[in-house]
């Protein structure tokens, strides 16, 4: 098995929001990081033209993942218009017989926005697919099914507001800095939040979220996640193997 792990999400910063603290502990442990995006969140912005603001994000989310000498790769969908399609689905096995990630991390199922929602699914069904060797999509077939998990919703709720309860914590303690950095390469997004909010809400937010989910598990900052565990996934937690007492169980 290759030290190799992928963080599929749909716009540039929801890595860093949801699972950055965590690739951080797998990077310490000998693991190559890479992040990828379904756009390069071409809505981002009430000043820049939909092509500007994409240079821009794709930019920010390369330095980002060079904090954790991690390599960004983008699909080049559209915000908002993501979709569960053969064209999307072959874009996402590309990136995965690419890079031919050990885990995958994505998307929760469940949350605020279709686009995550959308994505989550499309990693799923790439996961898999991407072994297959008729599918459409080019590239050498990687049939080894990665350990997926998804990440947690935003706020850590349902769109009905319900809680949505991670069962395998992780301990970041130790990572809030480099996530903090991490999220703070995307300038132009935490700008257009601290104009509109008079505050740093970009990283009061993550901040405040993963303290949350820290007190969880009485500590000071932790990552919440859940496992796929369908039919043909690996079904042993290789988190909690590889970064040991940093992973609580629920
Ligand atoms: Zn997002």
């Amino acid at each position: 098995m290759d030290k190799i792990a992928l963080g599929i999400f749909s716009h540039p910063d929801d890595a860093e929001l949801m699972c950055v603290g965590t690739l951080s502990l797998l990077k310490k442990a000998g693991w190559k990081i890479h992040i990828a995006t379904m756009t390069p969140g071409d809505k981002g912005s009430a000043e820049h033209t939909r092509a500007e603001i994409s240079a821009i994000r794709k930019n920010e989310a390369a330095q980002a993942a060079a904090l954790l000498d991690g390599e960004y790769h983008c699909l080049e969908c559209d915000d908002v218009y993501i979709a569960y399609d053969r064209e999307t689905i072959n874009k996402a096995v590309e990136v995965i017989r690419k890079v031919r990630p050990s885990i995958v991390f994505t998307a929760s199922p469940n949350d605020y926005m279709i686009d995550h929602e959308l994505t989550s699914l499309v990693v799923q069904t790439a996961c898999f697919a991407a072994g297959i060797k008729n599918m459409e999509a080019s590239g050498t077939p990687f049939e080894m099914v990665p350990h997926l998990y998804y990440v947690d919703p935003l706020e850590g709720k349902d769109k009905f507001g319900k809680g949505i309860n991670p069962s395998i914590y992780v301990d970041i303690t130790d990572e809030i800095q480099i996530k903090e950095d991490t999220l703070a390469c995307h300038a132009s997004q935490r700008e257009w939040l601290r104009k509109h909010h008079k505050m740093d809400q970009y990283i009061v937010a993550m901040k405040e979220f993963a303290a949350h989910r820290g007190q969880e598990i009485k500590t000071n900052y932790a990552e919440g996640f859940r496992q796929h565990l369908g039919h043909s996934y690996p079904q042993d937690n290789i988190l909690k193997e590889l970064l040991g007492s940093k992973v609580v169980l629920k």
